[in-house]
């Protein structure tokens, strides 16, 4: 299995490199250059294994032999051990034709911890092979940064630098980001959004030098593996459901900020999974919704919403999605890139346009609507949404057919949001991971969104020797 940029301009790599490459050296998103194909049989044979299993074969075509079966199976075992869950994502049905796919049973209770442990014991096992030390720099709406600090700490050879908004996150993500005691995590609250700490460690991934004086790897789902680890838990819902409802294909609906969760259930499905209609939700930072419905993708002014996790306005992934839907063109996608930087926008054809429809759908969730889901669902199904899983919800009740079948992505757990929890006038159980949060004292470092300002601190952690 090889990988290539959308942007063409990096020789062909394996799986290990694409980790470690982060973000392609041409400015690009890696992809693999042929999506492996899992023919119905073998999607037959996947149907009844576990999830640790299912993530086995699904990893395999893509790590290809480069890890040796045995330790492939030990990072996958030793990743889902952390989560609270006997079946690591679990399904729920709500209503006849619904379900929610709950995939905040790990250490962060938010959905990121699938790929993030994963990643984080992938780089502790890259780091002792190789004796090289890792540098993660991340940027975070708010969960990422939890995640990817839980996927590291503690572990040799590896640092970790987050960049998040600051004051932008909830009470929760900033208590679980900011309370770890550990010379080797450095959170940065960068005055500035998501966007802003987003294009700076673009830009920093994009200076080759700087990366690779410093070993900087990355965590966001520029990274591949995250996509990867991602597509597992839309076959493992898929044949859950498909057990019990007598149906072919199913639709995702799907609360995204970045593109990163929605692409990888479009990988899915490019890998054969019979996936129906993929839904994108979105909350008021709608340009998502609006390139589905109009063919136009233009960032417009953010918006600090209920659901501060998706409150991202340049979605990072959705290069990944034009290489395929440009046909694998890298020529096209450079061009459209370069047209995107110097004009701010993206226009694509009406027959583009035809074939986008085909397979997404897209609904943005406005603030009170978010709200009146939670209130709605919490009195008729007795189940607390988080306000992200409730646009995915409301989504799903915009553009679902009462004869099809969808799984919402429940992308996090309320307890990580009790502000918009509250708004609803309902009060919540905290789990004792998360109450326990408030007695701890907070590091971090309030700075500019200024690249310079970034180094400095960068330079100041990766100076630091562990013992
Ligand atoms: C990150 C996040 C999202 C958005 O996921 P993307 O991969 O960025 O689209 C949605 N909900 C929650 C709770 C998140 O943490």
């Amino acid at each position: 299995m090889n990988f290539v940029s959308t942007r063409g301009n990096v020789s062909k790599i394996g799986f290990i490199d694409t980790v470690l490459m982060g973000l392609a050296n041409d400015g690009g998103l890696l992809v693999p250059e042929k999506i492996p194909q899992i023919p119905a049989e073998k999607l037959d044979a996947m149907s009844n294994l576990t999830y640790q299993e299912l993530a086995y074969e699904i990893f395999s075509y893509y790590v290809d032999g480069e890890i040796p079966e045995k330790e492939l199976k030990e990072l996958i075992e030793k990743s889902y051990a952390a989560f609270r869950h006997p079946e690591v994502t679990p399904v729920q049905k709500l209503k006849d034709n619904m379900y929610v796919l709950e995939l905040f049973h790990g250490p962060t209770f938010a959905f990121k911890d699938i790929a993030l442990q994963f990643l984080g014991n992938l780089y502790s096992y890259v780091s002792k092979k190789t004796g090289e030390s890792i540098h993660i720099l991340g940027a975070t709406s708010g969960d990422t940064g939890a995640s990817a600090i839980e996927g590291v700490r503690g572990k040799e050879g590896i640092r970790i630098c987050i960049l998040h908004p600051h004051g932008k996150v909830s009470k929760v993500q900033e208590l679980q980001m900011t309370t770890v005691d550990d010379k080797s995590v450095l959170n940065l609250a960068i005055k500035g959004t998501f966007d802003d700490g987003q294009r700076i460690i673009k830009e920093l991934f994009a200076d080759v030098d700087f990366k690779n004086k410093y070993h900087m790897r990355a965590i966001n789902s520029i990274n591949f593996v995250r996509i990867m680890a991602q597509t597992v838990y839309y076959f493992y819902s898929y044949f859950q459901v498909t057990k019990e409802a007598d149906v072919k294909t199913v639709n995702f609906s799907v609360p995204t900020g970045n593109f990163g969760d929605i692409f990888a259930g479009y990988l899915a499905k490019k890998m054969g999974l019979p996936i129906g209609k993929l839904i994108v939700a979105t909350n008021e930072n709608n340009i998502l919704e609006d390139f589905i419905h109009d063919g136009v993708y233009k960032p417009g002014e953010f918006r600090s919403t209920f659901s501060p996790s998706m409150d991202i306005q340049v979605a990072s992934n959705f290069e990944r999605y034009l290489f395929y839907l440009l046909e694998e063109d890298p020529k096209a996608v450079s061009e459209v890139m370069e047209k995107f930087n110097s004009e701010g926008k993206i226009v694509v054809s009406k027959e583009l346009l035809h074939k986008v429809q085909e397979d997404f759908a897209a609904y943005g969730v406005k603030g009170e609507e978010c709200l009146q889901t939670i209130s709605t669902y919490n009195l008729e199904t007795s189940y607390l949404l988080d306000p992200h899983t409730a646009c995915g919800v409301a989504a799903y009740e915009k553009c679902n057919a009462p004869s099809e079948i969808c799984v919402t992505l429940a992308t996090a757990h309320p307890a990580k949001f009790n502000e918009s929890i509250e708004r609803c006038d309902i009060q919540q159980t905290f789990p004792e991971q998360i109450s326990q949060l408030s007695n701890k004292p907070q590091y971090l470092e309030v700075v500019e969104a200024d690249k310079a300002e970034v180094v400095r601190h960068l330079e100041k952690l990766f100076s630091f020797t562990a013992k």
